[in-house]
């Protein structure tokens, strides 16, 4: 293979998913100095951005204005976008082989961990990963039903996604209406009837995985009082000794300390109210044909090789609820051709490089970052430096020389092998087009865009201008 990275041989990048992690090593590899590189941005969706977009809670448009620094990407020398194009689907893994030097997998975890209890599938009880894409318009849950006629709803897990859906359940319709929420679910947000938002979290204050705005918030809601019990904010004697310690983190003392204000407070008289419940687990949900109960068991802590485990007490109790969330992390995917570590639920990888099996080597040319390769942790720009780690080992590549031997380099190769499938691929300005679409049907109701939930609705608000 001859010298790549040069002007003449520029080092062709193939993104799979366009999150924030495959903005980021899209940035990474085009800012770099020393290699010219020419980046294509793939993503299932017309849409870019990843869960920006479609995770983001509505109510949070400060987090949204990141996408402004992913714009300034988009709009470097090198790089294309190609939206509405599914890797495994439209274009195959060993396509991009033939066609780019290297492959980077950003595809983020698409899919909910179980919780594996009796009852778990009935209808009323979801993953909180569907409510989410449902109220953010994301086109894969757009037909769910979520039935919002109940008192009371239960919230399993105690992450910043189980906070943001016991928020988006007691906004008030003058909060919701400012945002750029689904159409359809504001309809249906604007009529639930659920008085009471119960959070549980298995273990206790100081092992919650929120953060602090996010939990300060709750006790911020125009028409919500947030309740706390003041026993379950009286910590056991390890959490306790550790709070106490240099070892604790900060976001756990003060989470404990935010907890522990709330557990003061007698409720305000506001219409809902939202209930942080610990030391709690679902047992079992339970109704005939669909969710009508839920049995929560009691836990204790118990240290294991230093870990505080959540322990059943055997204690039981039984609350009425239509709608449980669970809300208990992600999980990633695996995609045909990329090995997968099927335990972890991540692309098997070593510091972004991704190896053929446990105990072989790098499988050339193909790289992975963000939550498919670490994990679903940490805020969106904990993906700028998870990014860089992987973007230098493929720039270290680059300069061994050790990346694929693409057949067809050449940039219009991809265009054309799309356009023979027949694929309506959607380049960036074709976003643009869509984005100001939203945005126009968004102002005159002064908010910040209204989103199109079908791709099809995406694809005809480009009319003419779509390529491809
Ligand atoms: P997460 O932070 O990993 O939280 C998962 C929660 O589920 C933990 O409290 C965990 O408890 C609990 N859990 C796991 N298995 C359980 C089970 N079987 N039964 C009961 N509870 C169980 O996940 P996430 O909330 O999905 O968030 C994912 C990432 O996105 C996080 O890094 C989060 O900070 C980030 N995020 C950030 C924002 C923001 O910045 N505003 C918003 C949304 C998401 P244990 O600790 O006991 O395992």
């Amino acid at each position: 293979m001859s010298q790549i990275g040069t002007p003449e041989n520029p080092v062709r990048v193939a993104i799979v998913g366009a999150g924030p992690s495959g903005f980021y090593a899209a940035e990474h590899i085009l800012k770099d100095a020393d290699t010219h590189a020419q980046v294509d941005l793939f993503d299932r969706l017309p849409t870019p951005f990843g869960l920006v977009r479609g995770g983001v809670a509505p109510d949070h448009p400060k987090i949204k204005s990141v996408i402004r620094v992913y714009e300034k990407t988009a709009a470097r020398e090198g790089f294309r976008f190609f939206g509405n194009v599914k890797v495994g689907h439209d274009i195959e893994v060993e396509d991009l082989e033939r066609l780019y030097h290297a492959i980077v997998f950003t595809v983020g975890c698409e899919t909910d961990r179980q919780l594996g209890i009796p009852g778990e599938e009935l209808p009323g009880s979801h993953a909180a990963t569907a409510f989410v894409g449902w109220y953010n318009a994301h086109p894969d849950y757009c037909e769910e039903r979520f039935d919002l006629s109940g008192e009371r709803a239960v919230v399993i897990g105690n992450g910043n996604v189980a906070m943001d859906v016991a928020r988006m359940l007691a906004l008030t319709d003058h909060e919701l209406h400012q945002t750029d929420t689904a159409d359809h679910a504001i309809e249906m947000l604007d009529r639930s009837t659920i008085r009471e938002i119960v959070v549980l979290g298995r273990r206790g204050p100081a092992q919650a995985a929120f953060t602090n705005p996010e939990v300060k918030e709750l006790g911020e809601m125009e028409d919500a009082d947030v309740v706390v019990d003041p026993a379950d904010v009286e910590l056991d004697q390890a959490s306790q000794a550790y709070i106490e310690s240099d070892e604790a983190d900060k976001t756990t003392r003060v989470n404990v300390e935010i907890l522990r204000e709330f557990a003061q407070r007698k409720p305000s008289g506001k219409r809902k109210r939202i209930a942080l419940r610990f030391l709690r687990s679902p047992v079992e949900i339970k109704g005939e044909g669909k969710a009508e109960s839920i049995v929560i068991g009691r836990n204790e802590l118990v240290d294991e090789g230093g870990t505080l485990r959540a322990r059943d007490t055997g204690e039981r109790e039984e609350l009425e609820c239509g709608l449980v969330l669970r809300s208990v992390g992600y999980t990633g995917i695996p995609i045909e051709g990329v090995p997968f570590d099927e335990k972890r639920g991540l692309i098997l990888n070593e510091g972004g490089r991704v190896l053929d099996s446990h105990d072989a080597g790098h499988k050339t040319g193909h790289y992975t970052a963000g939550w498919i390769k670490r994990g679903p942790s940490g805020v969106i720009g904990t993906n700028k430096k998870d990014a860089l780690e992987t973007v230098q080992h493929l720039l270290a590549d680059v300069a061994e020389g050790t990346l694929l031997d693409p057949q067809s380099p050449e940039p219009e190769a991809v265009e054309a092998l799309l356009g023979e499938r027949g694929v309506r691929f959607v380049s960036f300005e074709d976003w643009q087009a869509i984005d100001e679409a939203e945005v126009g049907r968004g102002e005159p109701h002064g908010r910040p865009r209204v989103k199109f939930v079908r791709v099809e609705e995406m694809l005809g608000a480009l009319g003419e201008k779509v390529s491809g």
